[in-house]
């Protein structure tokens, strides 16, 4: 049985106020008997506050992002040993975002994977196609490629403490989500893919489904056998309907 966890990826929003704010609400309500894992992704600059905040340690912290390099002379940069230093427990390599703005390609994702897992975090893959990629029925080539990268680098073993987030790019913060029919097509893809290599790894890797969930739609793609949990950006914003999508996680049994 996988565990099932909630991931809320707050990207570039918030201030101290509003944070301290919203993770008072997280934590006071979700439940502490609720079997499931709760990470909040807020800002570099608002981690070590989050880490203080959160320091019963049922809510659990990490980056949005790392550097590929483990130190030196890279101005802007944060590595994993510091994410590690300040509490992280997480962080998130290859999201769409980061693809598409920053120029991130596979071998980058892959090489910021493995400087995560050196610096003693645990890595939240994320793969997903773009709409033309679906229309044009790449969708499996195109995360198998994003995967395989990581498994070329650093083998399937570097799946073993990770976290895989299937986030479609075309449903990511547009309101426009997959259905639970086809996030569970690609999610039993991934793990099929990953259980060519090693069925153990496979069969524990926990594959989140992220892009547009939120309270209305979280029961029904939580309820799919290889949908394991959320990654949630928008929602995640809004304590309320964050902790609907963790009581919909916590009612799963798969
Ligand atoms: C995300 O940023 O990973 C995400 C899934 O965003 P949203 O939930 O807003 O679509």
């Amino acid at each position: 049985m996988r565990r099932p966890m909630v991931a809320g990826n707050w990207k570039m929003h918030g201030s101290k106020a509003t944070n301290q704010a919203l993770l008072a609400e997280v934590e006071r309500s979700v439940r502490p008997d609720w079997p499931i894992d709760v990470v909040v992704f807020p800002p570099y600059v608002y981690l070590a506050d989050a880490v203080r905040e959160l320091e019963e340690g049922r809510i659990l912290v990490g980056a949005q992002d790392v550097c590929a390099e483990s130190g030196g002379a890279f101005t802007g940069q944060v590595g994993a040993a510091m994410l590690k230093d300040v509490g992280c427990t997480y962080v998130i390599v290859g999201h769409s975002e980061r693809r598409r703005w920053y120029h991130e390609d596979d071998t980058l994702v892959a090489r910021k994977f493995a400087a995560a897992m050196a610096g003693g975090l645990k890595p939240v893959l994320c793969v997903g196609e773009t709409l033309e990629e679906r229309e044009a029925k790449q969708t499996e080539s195109v995360v198998a490629r994003q995967v395989e990268a990581v498994i070329n680098m650093l083998g399937v073993g570097g799946f073993a403490d990770a976290v895989l987030a299937y986030e479609p790019v075309w449903a990511i913060g547009t309101g426009r989500t997959a259905t639970p029919e086809q996030a569970q097509a690609v999610h039993a893809f991934l793990r099929s893919r990953i259980g060519a290599h090693d069925a153990k790894i496979a069969g524990h890797l926990r594959i989140l489904y992220g892009g547009s969930v939120k309270a209305g739609n979280a029961a029904e793609l939580l309820a799919m056998p290889d949908v394991d949990g959320g990654l949630v950006g928008g929602a995640s914003l809004s304590a309320d309907e964050f902790r609907q999508i963790c009581a919909a996680a916590s009612a799963v049994r798969h």
